[in-house]
C-alpha cells in the first residue's frame, strides 16, 4: 500500500443514519480525522479493539484514496485513483459523554485500529459507483447496505471542502460517512464489507 497521509472522514453524510442516533443533518460537511495509527488492515485476521470503554459501533464507508495535489475545478474522477471499503469505528459511549460535554472528538473516533480498511481499487469513476450497493455483514447478516447515491454532501462536493479548508493531496484518504444500520460489535463478531456481490475484505473482532 503506498504510504496514506491524511485520514479526512465525513460525519452524518446520509440522512437515516443521522437520524438513527437522533442528530440533525448539517448544513455543510461535518470533517474529523483519525491518526494514521488508527489504519489496520481488512485481510481476515483479527483485529484488537478496546473492550473497557462501552459500545463499539461499526459504521461501513466508502473510501476514496487522492492521486495527486487539488486545484480549484479538478473533478473527482481525476483526483481520485483508487477506492476501498473501510469501518469507521466508534467508541459510542464514550462519544456521547464527549458531545454532552463539548469536547473533541479523538477519544472516540481516534482510538488506535479504529480505521480498518480493505485493498484499494482502481476507481471506476463517481456516477459507476453508484451502480451498486455497499454492505457490512455482521456474522453473515447484512446489517448496513447503502449506496453512495443517497449522500447528503456527493463525493464532489467533500472533496472541494476539504480541499478548501484543510488541504488535499496525494495520499490522502477520505471516508466518506456511513448509512443506517451501525451497530455495536462482540467478541469474536466476523464483519465482511461488500460491494455489490465481491467481499472487498473482512475482519474478526478481538476485544
Ligand atoms: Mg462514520
Amino acid at each position: 500500500m503506498t504510504e496514506i497521509r491524511n485520514i479526512y472522514c465525513v460525519g452524518r453524510n446520509y440522512r437515516a443514519h443521522a437520524a438513527e442516533l437522533g442528530n440533525d443533518v448539517p448544513d455543510q460537511p461535518m470533517i474529523f480525522t483519525k491518526p494514521t495509527h488508527a489504519l489496520a488492515e481488512m485481510s481476515g485476521g483479527e483485529l484488537t479493539l478496546p473492550g473497557d470503554q462501552g459500545e463499539i459501533h461499526y459504521e461501513a464507508e466508502l473510501v476514496l484514496h487522492i492521486a495527486k495535489p487539488y486545484h480549484e475545478g479538478i473533478r473527482v474522477d481525476e483526483i481520485v485513483d483508487k477506492y476501498a471499503l473501510g469501518i469507521d469505528f466508534t467508541l459510542r459511549d464514550v462519544q456521547s459523554v464527549i458531545k454532552k460535554k463539548g469536547q473533541p472528538w479523538l477519544p472516540a473516533k481516534g482510538f488506535l485500529k479504529s480505521a480498518p480498511i480493505t485493498a484499494f481499487r482502481q476507481f471506476p469513476g463517481a456516477s459507476k459507483l453508484t451502480e451498486e450497493n455497499f454492505q457490512l455483514r455482521k456474522n453473515g447478516q447484512v446489517v448496513q447496505n447503502g449506496n453512495i447515491s443517497n449522500m447528503i454532501f456527493d463525493l464532489q462536493t467533500i472533496i472541494d471542502y476539504i480541499a478548501k479548508h484543510y488541504g488535499l493531496g496525494a495520499g490522502d484518504i477520505i471516508y466518506t460517512g456511513t448509512p443506517e444500520g451501525v451497530g455495536p460489535v462482540h467478541k469474536g463478531d466476523l464483519l465482511e464489507l461488500v460491494w455489490g456481490e465481491e467481499v472487498f475484505g473482512a475482519v474478526t473482532v478481538h476485544l
